[in-house]
């Protein structure tokens, strides 16, 4: 089941928020008093900035799946994600793109591996079929010789 977070302070129920990340901590900043939550997402391979990604508007809705970990954040004026930077395997900060980008890399990198590893099979068969036809026509010559 999916919750929009509403601030708990008495009579404010805000369901905007200002969003910081602060380690494995997503601060929550209600717009409306300034209350303020944390919230752990240390699961998230990113981290989210403050700003939306696509209309750079500062202010979210949560919603927390209360089935599963997991805390969902959308802009308040477009409902896209906030801006995300990733980590990459040298524990660097980059983009998604980067991020995406250097994931391609590595598949491509696997299935370089694998078609050369497949070529080296391919080059083996070769070589056994090779064997087997020069054996074959050695048992011929034995034959025709001993007619
Ligand atoms: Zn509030
Ligand atoms: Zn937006």
């Amino acid at each position: 089941m999916i919750r929009t977070v509403v601030c708990e302070k008495e009579g404010c129920s805000g369901n905007t928020f200002f969003i910081e990340t602060d380690n494995n901590n997503l601060k929550l900043t209600c717009k409306n008093c300034g209350s303020q939550y944390e919230v752990d997402i240390s699961y998230y391979d990113f981290i989210m900035l403050s700003n939306c990604s696509k209309c750079n508007n500062d202010t979210f809705k949560i919603f927390r799946d209360l089935d599963k970990e997991g805390v969902y954040v959308k802009c308040a004026e477009c409902g896209s994600t906030p801006e995300k930077v990733y980590i990459d395997s040298d524990g660097i900060q980059v983009s998604y793109d980067i991020k995406l980008l250097s994931d391609i890399k590595e598949v491509m990198y696997l299935i370089e591996q694998r078609v050369c590893n497949l070529e080296m099979r391919l080059q083996d068969l070769e070589r056994g079929q090779s064997t087997i036809e020069e054996s074959l026509a050695y048992v011929n010559k034995y034959l025709i010789d001993k007619v």
